[in-house]
């Protein structure tokens, strides 16, 4: 049989059963997991909202009526309509229209999507009745992105590939299900350890990964050969499976131990797609990119090129919060918030018509954070849980936030009172953000601690900030309310961008330096710890996890002498005089009682518990006492470990 005799037939019957004779259907197709409907009259479709509601709910597919191609006004003409049917305070200007003729589509990126929209959507319906384009409304980031920009450029420039891409992968999910009699799953990497990540799930006819990250400590040589017998990468060649086996790669969060081996499965042929959040593929791309350039600037050998980042870019699918997704015929796939970064989700698995229910944390913070609301908590069943347990050994317990912030502050405001310098090295993605939402609340907000210093932000953190304002509705609420208002905190006139001379910041009076590169192992942070470790005025403050083998982790347990390479690359020996400040209040991570706390509030209960992502002896613990608690089985498989499920 060929591919297009053994698609799901059904759908298409049901879609032409149901479709108005008058919206004048032409052709049906399967687009990745989706089904896109083209017709004649595209706004006869939209002005009755139940039409596609009701076939949505009917096929339980996402649905995307388009208009037939001859249909279309031509694109002259249309961006002139479009021009004059958005309300001018939108902030659309001509070069932010974009037309994608493959998808009958047309991109509009607004500073306010809200008025694109219209009411109830009456101004994008004009937009259809009037030009028969589909606008895509996209939200420019309140501050400059250069990676949101990359993404929106490739996705319309390589739509012709994209249409071919989500066909072909659409007639793959569409095939008739075929119920499956077993199902197992093999831990590939990050099990009784942190870095890695990577679970495989198989039936029967499917194979999907669950994340596939590196650990790219303790050196950031991370891609080096020496580093595979750091137990770098996930055990790929442990399960029975080639790369072109696998069905869908499933993504929680833009974190490199969990997405860093991605493009690596492209450099060697991986042609399916990539399931995330939309925020997860900016960040991603953000993540990937820069890791590869600190890995050559430091002298290792990348594991993999620009072109196999972009060819998974380009291989993405996006996907919101709560949308039901059928990801190979027989396996849907929902993501809900984990509350960790921007865009990371728990993974919802519905596998067989009811046959078996897994849930896959990621990272998860279930607990408070200035930025996101904490993990969702209620799915539909849980047959088998998998979580982190970074923080799940027994004395794992957070330090009280507010009292933490305070205490922060009021540390930050002695050093720069006496006439120093504060650095910050962060992680770019998370507690970055974190830390500007408190310095921002503390600083703007409170005259207590208005201070005659600036906040620089040097690195890839203001990337990252700038993709988190395009992104509001994946924040907290008054967050989002404070972005949407034009008064984004990422934006507050404490904070400096660093631009020019790093020394020139050095040479300058009291300063907090917000510096990229998290445990001090290269990058931004260690070229301002070298210029500023030898004056005891200034001082280094730790905010984040150091790994057993980084410099970082050096400095916080007291170096007080060392040797780093100068500008011509020659070791010069260096005294650390600063002081040396530990401040592990901002975790993205669930302490201890905060993933007690999940687990008891799952709604409803999990039958069967396999705790990951945590050194082996917190993996283990967190297990028991759950177990014992729970009264469930609860286990702390290894990596390469197998369980079978039905
Ligand atoms: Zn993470």
């Amino acid at each position: 049989m060929d591919g297009d005799a053994r698609e799901n037939r059904d759908i298409k019957e049901r879609i032409r059963e149901l479709m108005p004779n008058e919206a004048e259907l032409s052709n049906i197709e399967f687009e990745g997991p989706d089904v896109a409907v083209y017709v004649k009259n595209v706004g006869f479709v939209y002005n009755d909202e139940s039409i596609i509601k009701n076939i949505s709910a009917s096929i339980k597919k996402r649905l995307i009526v388009r208009s037939d191609e001859k249909q279309l006004s031509d694109e002259e003409t249309a961006l002139k309509k479009i021009m004059s049917i958005i309300p001018a305070d939108a902030g659309v200007t001509e070069e932010g229209i974009r037309f994608d003729k493959e998808f009958s589509q047309v991109y509009i990126e607004a500073m306010k999507p809200g008025l694109v929209i219209g009411k109830g959507g009456v101004t994008l319906i004009k937009i259809i009745s009037e030009t028969n384009w589909i606008p895509k409304v996209l939200r420019i980031p309140t501050m400059n992105s250069d990676v949101i920009k990359g993404i929106r450029n490739l996705v319309v420039k390589e739509s012709e590939f994209r249409k071919k891409f989500l066909t072909s992968v659409g007639k793959k999910i569409n095939q008739p299900m075929v119920k499956s009699e077993w199902l197992k799953a093999t831990a590939l990497g990050g099990f009784r350890e942190v870095g890695r990540s990577c679970l495989l799930l198989e039936t029967n006819h499917s194979k999907i990964l669950i994340d596939c990250g590196i650990s790219p400590e303790p050196g950031i040589k991370g891609f080096d050969t020496t580093a595979t017998e750091n137990k770098a990468f996930p055990y790929l060649d442990g399960a029975n499976i080639t790369i072109n086996d696998l069905d869908a790669v499933v993504l929680t969060h833009a974190h490199m131990d969990h997405i860093g081996f991605v493009p690596y499965l492209f450099k060697f042929g991986y042609n399916g797609p990539v399931y995330c959040t939309p925020p997860s593929r900016d960040l991603a791309a953000l993540s990937l990119y820069d890791y590869n350039k600190l890995v050559m600037r430091t002298g290792g050998t990348p594991l993999y090129g620009e072109k196999d980042i972009k060819n998974m870019l380009m291989h993405m699918i996006p996907r919101d919060y709560g949308e039901v997704t059928n990801i190979t015929d027989e396996i849907k796939l929902t993501y809900h918030n984990a509350g960790h970064i921007l865009g990371s989700a728990t993974v919802h698995l519905h596998i067989g018509e009811g046959l078996y229910n897994i849930v896959h944390t990621g990272d998860l913070k279930y607990g408070f954070t200035r930025l996101f609301d904490q993990a969702d908590t209620k799915y539909p069943r849980i047959d088998a849980l998998f979580m982190e347990s970074t923080y799940g050994g027994p004395r794992d317990i957070g330090h009280d936030r507010q009292g933490g912030e305070v205490e922060l502050m009021d540390f930050i405001k002695r050093t720069v009172e006496n006439g120093g310098k504060v650095l910050i090295p962060l992680f770019a993605i998370g507690r970055a953000q974190e830390l500007q939402l408190v310095l921002e609340s503390y600083m703007a907000n409170n005259k207590l601690y208005s201070m005659e210093a600036p906040v620089f932000l040097d690195g890839m953190i203001l990337e990252a900030s700038a993709i988190h304002t395009a992104y509001p509705e994946y924040l907290k609420m008054g967050l989002r309310h404070r972005i949407l208002n034009n008064n984004s905190p990422f934006e507050s006139e404490i904070f400096e961008i660093a631009k020019g001379e790093r020394s020139e910041i050095v040479e300058k009076g009291p300063a907090v330096i917000l510096a990229s590169g998290g445990m001090l192992n290269g990058g931004t942070s260690l070229e301002y710890f070298k210029a500023l470790a030898a004056d005891p005025k200034n001082a280094l403050v730790f905010v984040g996890y150091n790994s057993a083998g980084s410099f970082g982790r050096r400095v916080q347990n007291g170096l007080k002498e060392t040797a780093l390479p100068g500008e011509d690359g020659r070791m010069e020996p260096m005294k650390i005089e600063m002081q040396v400040k530990t401040m592990d209040i901002f975790s993205g991570h669930s302490d201890r009682p905060q993933l007690m706390s999940f687990v008891e509030h799952l709604r409803p209960a999990a039958k069967k518990i396999y705790t990951m992502h945590g050194e082996e002896s917190k993996c283990d613990d967190l297990a028991r006492t759950l177990g014992n608690r729970f009264r469930v089985e609860a286990r702390s498989p290894m990596d390469l470990d197998s369980i079978r499920f039905k």
